[in-house]
């Protein structure tokens, strides 16, 4: 019997996994696929925001400024890859000023720090390639970005190091009530648990309605972006936003953690929650509306297009509670800024359980620190193609990634088993010729490692769109 099981290995159920880790708790997570991350915690923007955008007294106002003011903690403990950029809400229009205006009073109610309304000339002193149609910027000093599936590879490790059990591939299809606890069926075998927690993101309303609780109805808002080279970062320092629409924050520039210049994502509903593909038609839609920004970037620098799926609930709201079926704890519709807030949606969910009679225990022997994967490599670095020293080996050419790092992502408790994986682990295959050169040298070492023939290593686990690479060459030859 477990104290805890987690639904969900995406930014919201990690957060809670690893905070849980913390006591004395018997913990599982049930996760479908075959890595963490794989849902929209793995496809968004990236972006730690500021924490201006949600009305206030609304949970996602409150989370997202105290979430924001987590991260430089967990960045030094776990070492995911975050830094504070600052970011600007450009108006192109006076009479999009008022909106300005409002998301400054929004952020003044809301507690969040270094907010700014600038005019045109000031904002162009800090972002010199913006477009001269600016007229005026609110500019936040708080907001940054992270690399988003690296956070939670890093929460992950971190829980297990803490004894938190990661089920991968383990699809929850049954939740009946049993006494005090429930009885979870999975595709594999079944779990008894005290305490059942959803947070599996687009599938939350199912999961809710498994478990006896159907009021809740997601329909995923699929958002596409392109990621462009690593040449074009020049054009801008910061996160640059448009002022928002009814559907969200709008079409956005920015420099990745890892310092691509990307743009994107669109707004759309859609019937088929697993649809992650893009298309030619919303790429130059997000290209050309990105140019009302940042006008220079060059799209023969496209490396490749991707999307994610936000879980947008029919209530007006996040859900955070404990549902009508006692023990069960729904995270409903944790769509923007659910990557900014996670790390507080956890502490609340701590507080939810203590409330619904958990006891928690702390560990004293909790594990706070988490090694990088990726050695950040500097100008003296020795490297080279074929070194029999594993440190010097250089695998992937583009971004500098050794065949030490990819064997000690292969070790560390979480099964690995595709050449993406390795990817989201050390950045290998994500430079400018995206798994050209280094797709088979991967593969190999992947195979030596785990023991396994070539043919078993799979290319992509499952949940990752191969429309994306159709997309880029769309892009490359019509734009
Ligand atoms: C386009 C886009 C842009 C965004 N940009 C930002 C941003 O810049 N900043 C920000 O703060 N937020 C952003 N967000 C929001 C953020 O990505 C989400 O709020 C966050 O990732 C939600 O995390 P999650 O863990 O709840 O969901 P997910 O990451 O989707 O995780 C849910 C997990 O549950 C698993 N699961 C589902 N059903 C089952 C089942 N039956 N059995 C077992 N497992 C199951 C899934 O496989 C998945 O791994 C963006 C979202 C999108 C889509």
């Amino acid at each position: 019997m477990y104290d805890v099981c987690i639904i969900g290995a995406g930014v919201v159920g990690m957060n809670i996994a690893r905070e849980l880790s913390k006591y004395k708790l018997k913990i599982c997570v049930l996760e479908k696929e075959d890595d963490v991350s794989c849902g929209c915690s793995k496809s968004n923007s990236g972006i730690v925001h500021g924490g201006y955008s949600d009305e206030p007294g609304t949970l996602k106002a409150e989370l997202c400024v105290k979430g924001n003011q987590m991260y430089e903690q967990l960045e030094t403990e776990l070492h995911f890859g975050y830094r504070e950029t600052g970011s600007f809400v450009l108006a192109f229009d006076v009479e999009e000023i008022p909106t300005l205006e409002k998301l400054y009073r929004y952020g003044m109610e809301n507690g969040v720090g270094g907010l700014k309304l600038m005019d045109a000339a000031e904002t162009k002193q800090h972002e010199p390639y913006l477009s001269d149609t600016v007229k005026a910027s609110l500019y936040c000093k708080n907001a940054g970005v992270v690399s988003p599936y690296e956070f939670v590879i890093a929460l992950a490790e971190n829980a297990m190091v803490n004894g938190v059990e990661l089920m991968l591939q383990h699809k929850v299809e049954t939740i009946e009530k049993q006494g005090e606890g429930f009885l979870i069926g999975t595709n594999k075998k079944s779990i008894e648990s005290r305490f059942v927690i959803n947070a599996a993101g687009v599938y939350s309303d199912q999961i809710s309605a498994l478990a006896g609780d159907d009021q809740y109805n997601i329909t995923p808002r699929r958002g596409q972006y392109v990621i462009l080279d690593k040449d074009q970062n020049y054009l801008v320092n910061s996160v640059i936003f448009q002022v928002p629409t009814k559907l969200g924050k709008g079409i956005l520039v920015t420099t990745t953690y890892h310092g691509n210049l990307m743009i994107g994502p669109n707004a759309e509903e859609l019937g088929d929650k697993d649809d992650v593909g893009t298309d030619e038609k919303t790429l130059k839609y997000i290209t050309e509306t990105a140019r009302k920004s940042v006008p220079g970037f060059n799209m023969k620098k496209a490396l490749k297009s991707f999307a994610g799926n936000r879980p947008v609930s029919n209530k007006k709201d996040w859900v955070i509670e404990e549902s009508r079926v006692k023990g069960l704890i729904n995270l409903v519709g944790i769509d923007s800024p659910g990557l900014t807030s996670s790390p507080a949606i956890a502490l609340k969910t701590v507080s939810i359980l203590k409330e619904a009679g958990l006891v928690l225990e702390s560990k004293l022997d909790f594990k706070a620190e988490r090694r990088p994967i990726i050695q950040k490599k500097t100008a003296d670095f020795a490297g080279v193609i074929d070194s029999q020293d594993p440190a010097l080996n250089i695998i992937c050419r583009c971004e500098q990634v050794t065949e030490a790092e990819i064997i000690d992502c292969l070790h560390r408790g979480i099964p690995v088993r595709s050449v993406d994986a390795v990817g989201r682990r050390t950045r290998a295959g994500y430079g400018r010729c995206q798994n050209a050169f280094c797709g088979s040298r991967i593969r190999k070492l992947i195979a030596r490692e785990l023991n396994i023939s070539e043919e078993e290593v799979v290319e992509k686990g499952k949940g990752t769109s191969s429309l994306a690479q159709r997309a880029k060459r769309i892009v490359l030859t019509k734009m």
